[in-house]
């Protein structure tokens, strides 16, 4: 008999509720995804790519043109030189990008400090490398940062701190005073940072992203991992990349070379090209923004209260008004019964946490939000 290396893991909540959401015929707002098509340019860059021939590997680490297009993008809005070819990793997407971060760091025995909710692949991320989760609760409603409780769980053996920001599934946002107490709590120490930054873009109200590329000194022992699909509304396509200093980075290509190699070639190609529209990127954030307004009003019909939410696809409802039932429960049953997909956020705890609160993805065509939320309102009360 096979002994699992995740015996207490089932299948992904995205899984579960996309298939339930598939067999119901129910509107897909749980799992992360665009239902608004793509760029069409971007598309024909990858076609054009295929049919001029860039069908064969490409390097390693990355396409070199995408690998200079993404430094220099890096230097536009973070004022940060990154070496292109010793610094940046294109990677099968953010998820990938993290796990590999974390095998590259991780020994037996370490420990990594990860705020709960976190998104469901970094626990067992962290286990499968033989290393232990130290889960810190973020302070409901606003889901911010306990940094004295940071504080009291930092020791010897504290190998890594995972930082989501904006945040999935909350849509929370570090601010600058974070940066602050992470920079105070590992300067000096050997703790490195897994930055996920995927929905850097996605951020409202005004609010500034704080990468961990703004700050040389963090960035030192930092990976900040990122995505093309959450950028430019592509989450099929599996691409993005992972940036942090020279002498990780060394690290971080041993365990990606004999895992997978190299990234789809043609996309590498089309992306490198397409990187140079920074309005496709700068305008993201009013777009989503839109969304989140819309989803927002529309939501003022339904029993549903709101949670804050600065950035990300996701705004998370309690939903404490309408039943008692567990989370999963109720998310299953609405789907069910209303044709509406969400994710219980219990799923992003490892103890299964359950404060009564679902996340919605808002990244839809209006006329999807719109006819989601008529079917919503028609929650009874029970
Ligand atoms: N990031 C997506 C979300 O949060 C899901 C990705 C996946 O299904 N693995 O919904």
């Amino acid at each position: 008999m096979l002994q699992s290396k995740l015996p207490d893991i089932g299948t992904t909540i995205f899984t579960v509720m996309s298939q339930l959401s598939t067999e119901m015929k129910a509107i897909n707002l749980g799992q992360g995804f665009p239902d608004f098509p793509m760029s069409e340019e971007l598309t024909a860059l990858v076609a054009k790519a295929m049919q001029d021939g860039f069908n064969q590997y490409a390097h390693m680490a990355g396409l070199p043109a995408l690998l200079e297009a993404i430094a220099q993008k890096v230097l536009y809005l973070y004022n940060n030189t990154v070496d292109p070819y010793a610094q940046i990793t294109v990677t099968p997407g953010g998820t990938y990008a993290i796990y590999t971060a974390l095998t590259t760091i991780l020994q037996p025995g370490d420990e990594v400090i990860v705020f709960e909710p976190a998104y469901d692949s970094y626990v067992p991320n962290v286990e499968v490398n033989g290393a232990k989760a130290v889960l810190i609760p973020l302070q409901y409603p606003g889901y911010s940062i306990p940094w004295p409780a940071v504080k009291e769980k930092i020791n010897a053996k504290t190998k890594a701190i995972i930082i989501n920001s904006p945040h999935n599934p909350t849509g929370s946002i570090i601010s600058r005073a974070d940066i602050e107490e992470l920079r105070n709590i590992t300067s000096n120490t050997g703790i490195y940072i897994i930055s996920d930054e995927v929905y850097e873009h996605l951020i409202f109200d005004g609010l500034r992203h704080e990468s961990m590329l703004r700050y040389p000194d963090l960035m030192e022992r930092s990976f900040v991992c990122a995505s093309f699909g959450k950028t430019y509304h592509c989450t099929g396509w599996k691409i993005g990349y992972c940036i942090t200093s020279a002498p990780l980075m060394k690290e971080f290509r041993k365990v990606h070379q004999f895992n997978c190699f190299s990234c789809d070639t043609p996309k590498q190609v089309a992306l490198a090209q397409y990187l140079g529209n920074k309005d496709a990127y700068l305008g993201l954030g009013s777009f989503l923004q839109k969304k989140r307004d819309y989803f927002q009003q529309l939501m003022q019909a339904t029993p549903f209260t709101p949670l804050p939410s600065y950035g990300s696809y996701f705004q998370c409802y309690n939903y404490a008004a309408i039943s008692n039932e567990a989370d999963k429960n109720f998310a299953i049953r609405i789907t069910k019964e209303y044709g509406v997909a969400c994710i219980p956020v219990s799923a992003f705890y490892k103890n299964a946490k359950d404060d009564k609160v679902v996340r919605f993805c808002f990244a839809k065509k209006e006329s999807t939000l719109q006819q989601a939320v008529e079917r919503l309102s028609k929650i009874s009360v029970v």
